[in-house]
């Protein structure tokens, strides 16, 4: 437990030194901590040590832990999500980093006015090509947006990104600069219902060249947690 703490601490140093090395305020990245497969007791230790945003991947778990932990977290929903399962991630999460086709954007407009709600989503950007990975192509992306943009009870306020897995993190920062010029480019269309305030990228291995490009929300699970025993993801 004290090793959890002692990870978030020295995470939150080399995302500073980052930002001191390309002059960006620390204050512009929030360290989103990821919980997936880890037991609510944890969460609820690294939430004592100052955690309060919290990013799962699958609706069930997520549906499962929210309830058991203070109110006063955040949650992020970062995994592939089945149009089946929105109406148990709308209204649990705080922002949707995984919006990967205009279908799941239209259904979670609908539950989330079906609710009342207004959800902050963002569009998942597979910027590196790669067959395996899901989201919009970047060719896509200003299309989608502006048709995202006219639903009345979702918020599109930026991009994620999940770069290919490398050993050497400096081999994905071209896709990390792809991702925050195509916000750029969106932003400068100013279209209705868009705002780019977030961008989602970087992981265990590659946060800090993510910060260096732009992430404004780094993704850390097993550096914050330990190695993850995972069954199929
Ligand atoms: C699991 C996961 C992460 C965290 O991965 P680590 O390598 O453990 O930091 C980040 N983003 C997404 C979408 C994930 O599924």
């Amino acid at each position: 437990m004290e090793q959890i703490r002692e990870n978030i601490k020295q995470i939150k140093a080399e995302i500073e030194e980052a930002c001191r090395r390309v002059k960006r305020e620390a204050k512009e990245v929030k360290l989103l901590a990821v919980s997936k497969t880890v037991p609510v007791a944890v969460l609820a230790e690294a939430y004592q040590g100052g955690q309060v945003l919290f990013g799962e991947s699958r609706a069930q778990e997520l549906k499962c832990k929210v309830p058991l932990l203070p109110e006063e977290i955040s949650w992020h929903f970062i995994g592939t999500l089945q149009r089946n399962k929105v109406k148990d991630v709308v209204g649990r999460v705080a922002l949707i980093h995984s919006v990967d086709s205009l279908a799941l954007a239209r259904e979670i407009n609908k539950r989330a006015g079906k609710k009342g709600l207004l959800v902050d989503l963002l569009l998942q950007v597979n910027v590196a090509g790669e067959e395996t990975k899901r989201g919009f192509t970047p060719l896509e992306v200003v299309a989608s947006a502006r048709e995202i943009g006219q639903l009345p009870a979702v918020r599109l306020k930026g991009l994620m990104t999940l770069a290919p897995y490398v050993e050497n993190a400096e081999k994905v920062r071209p896709f990390f600069r792809e991702l925050k010029a195509l916000a750029q480019t969106l932003e400068q269309l100013q279209l209705p219902g868009v705002q780019m305030q977030e961008l989602s990228m970087g992981m265990s291995h590659d946060f800090t060249v993510a910060v260096e490009e732009g992430a404004t929300i780094v993704r850390l699970g097993s550096r914050i947690f330990g190695k993850r025993n995972e069954l199929g993801r």
